[in-house]
């Protein structure tokens, strides 16, 4: 930590190891300027590690007629395919349908999805009869079924692209600290942002920072930023639940995910094989607080076993949810407070506050690389830098990449490896996001515990207190929020 200050000045101080600051991040040092990017937690603790793990133009949003931001996202969808290829991967989708004129809506809908695509089309959308839809998904009901219409999209592990994101950033000059958190920003006489004050979160000591630009891209946590700079300021964000459930393979039946495009609330539900299991979401349920670790609510269970239910021909229930996990949106606040989320734009916004604080919000992780490059921009226009190209469309993504297999146990080699490597400071920093046991498999989780935290407590020259509370903690985790079945007893 001491060394950030031996730095006079830094370019560029990012607030936020999510997303949306790893993209700014990312540009930032492929035009070659100096840039520290400071995390208060861990990286991707917030949002960046719950997402559905889609890389994708959002079809959704093709529905609304939102044409801009579908072809933007299309575009940052075929180089995040390329530039992390070694985290993503092509995934085929199938919409089934139970009438054929749904079929026939659809089809039309995604071969425009096609088309926007142009040259950056991944594969193509086709029409298949009902047994064409059943060998590739073995658990689909098919009473009734009349059809399905595949497409493609694209599939990552997001705290995985987090990790691989860091060690390019660092790679290419940059400086990036975890448990790291900003809690004030200094101002010169003029009221210009110049700085911000960094606490140590494991340390508790406190450094003053002074960087030519600051960017707030603290996602849900917006707000908390903004009025450390203007208490007068009016919130930038409004936070939306989405949260998942996660089931065995079973209720697949294949390698195909289902896309069914309107639940019971109007929007879409997906079913997506990730890591040996069924991921399945996503809800839309506003919420006035940021947190870190957002709750699913029963009736959100409820919901996605519902919506998938005559979907399904063996349908789960409670007792087959391995685990859960909610994330929050962090979406552009509407100045009519009476908007509902699902109308709040998607699209990212940059925001520049009298001070000269620029704050990123909204945007998803498809296209965090092109937010990035437009914050960059931005800063060079508005305080007059000398030009500089981006070159973050061209940088690959470090792919030194730890391959996880989770249909066996985890080898502990690999786990000192990761320990070693990649920042890791807490037990929970461990099954969550540089392993993603937590999301995956609760009870695979508690197996890990000890051992696991062990060769942390080893590494970190930590004592046994420390163990016993670092492994009571990530149980309490598990009771309070991944394990629903418990909760709801
Ligand atoms: C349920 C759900 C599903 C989604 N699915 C997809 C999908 O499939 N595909 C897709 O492209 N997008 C998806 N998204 C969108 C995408 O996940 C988000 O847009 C993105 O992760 C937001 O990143 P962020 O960096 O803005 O926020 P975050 O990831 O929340 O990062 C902000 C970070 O700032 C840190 N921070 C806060 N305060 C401070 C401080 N004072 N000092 C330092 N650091 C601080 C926090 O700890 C946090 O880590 C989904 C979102 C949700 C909620």
């Amino acid at each position: 930590m001491l060394d950030i200050q031996k730095n006079q000045e830094w370019d560029f101080l990012v607030i936020g190891g999510g997303a949306s600051g790893l993209g700014v991040a990312l540009d930032a040092v492929s035009r070659g300027y100096k840039v520290l990017l400071v995390e208060k937690v861990d990286f991707g603790k917030g949002t960046s590690s719950r997402s559905t793990k889609l890389i994708h133009g959002g079809v959704r949003y093709l529905q609304q007629g939102n044409v801009s931001l579908v072809r933007e996202a299309l575009k940052e969808r075929a180089y995040m395919l390329s530039a992390a290829n070694h985290i993503s991967k092509l995934q085929p989708f199938i919409i089934p349908f139970y009438s054929r004129l749904t079929g026939f809506y659809y089809f039309s809908g995604l071969k425009a999805y096609d088309l926007l695509a142009g040259s950056k089309r991944i594969g193509k959308t086709i029409w298949l009869n009902k047994k064409q839809v059943i060998k590739r998904i073995g658990n689909i009901n098919s009473k009734g079924l009349k059809g399905g219409i595949l497409y493609y999209d694209g599939q990552f592990d997001d705290t995985r692209l987090c990790i691989d994101l860091i060690k390019t950033i660092v790679k290419h000059g940059g400086t990036c600290i975890n448990y790291c958190g900003v809690t004030d920003l200094v101002k010169d006489e003029e009221g210009n942002c110049t700085g911000a004050i960094l606490k140590d979160e494991i340390s508790n000591k406190e450094y003053k920072i002074t960087a030519r630009s600051v960017i707030n891209a603290t996602g849900v946590f917006t707000n908390d930023i903004i009025h450390m700079d203007d208490k007068k300021q009016r919130d930038l964000v409004k936070p939306s639940r989405g949260s998942h459930i996660v089931l065995e393979q079973e209720f697949l039946g294949g390698n195909t995910a289902i896309m069914i495009p309107k639940t019971s609330d109007g929007r879409v539900l997906f079913l997506i094989p990730w890591n040996g299991k069924v991921l399945v979401g996503t809800t839309d349920i506003a919420t006035d607080e940021p947190a870190y670790e957002p709750k699913i609510e029963k009736e959100e269970i409820d919901f996605i076993l519902n919506n998938t239910d005559e979907y399904l021909k063996q349908s789960p229930g409670r007792i087959d949810i391995k685990s859960t996990f909610s994330g929050l949106r962090p979406l552009a606040a509407p100045k009519d407070k009476n908007a509902k989320t699902k109308e709040i734009s998607r699209g990212h916004q940059v925001i520049w506050t009298e001070s000269g604080l620029c704050s990123l919000i909204g945007g998803k992780w498809t296209t965090f690389r092109k937010m990035g490059e437009d914050v960059i921009e931005d800063v060079i226009q508005k305080k007059k830098w000398v030009k500089t190209e981006s070159q973050s469309e061209t940088i690959q993504i470090d792919d030194e990449a730890l391959r996880i297999d989770y249909s066996k146990p985890i080898k502990i080699s690999l786990i000192k490896k990761i320990i070693k490597e990649e920042m890791v400071m807490t037990l929970e920093d461990l099954v969550a996001r540089r392993t993603r046991l937590l999301f995956l498999d609760t009870e695979m989780t508690k197996s890990v515990l000890e051992e696991w935290c062990e060769l942390l407590m080893e590494h970190l020259g930590k004592d046994q207190g420390w163990k016993n509370d670092q492994v009571q903690s990530v149980r309490n985790l598990i009771t309070s929020g991944y394990e629903p079945i418990i909760r709801s007893k």
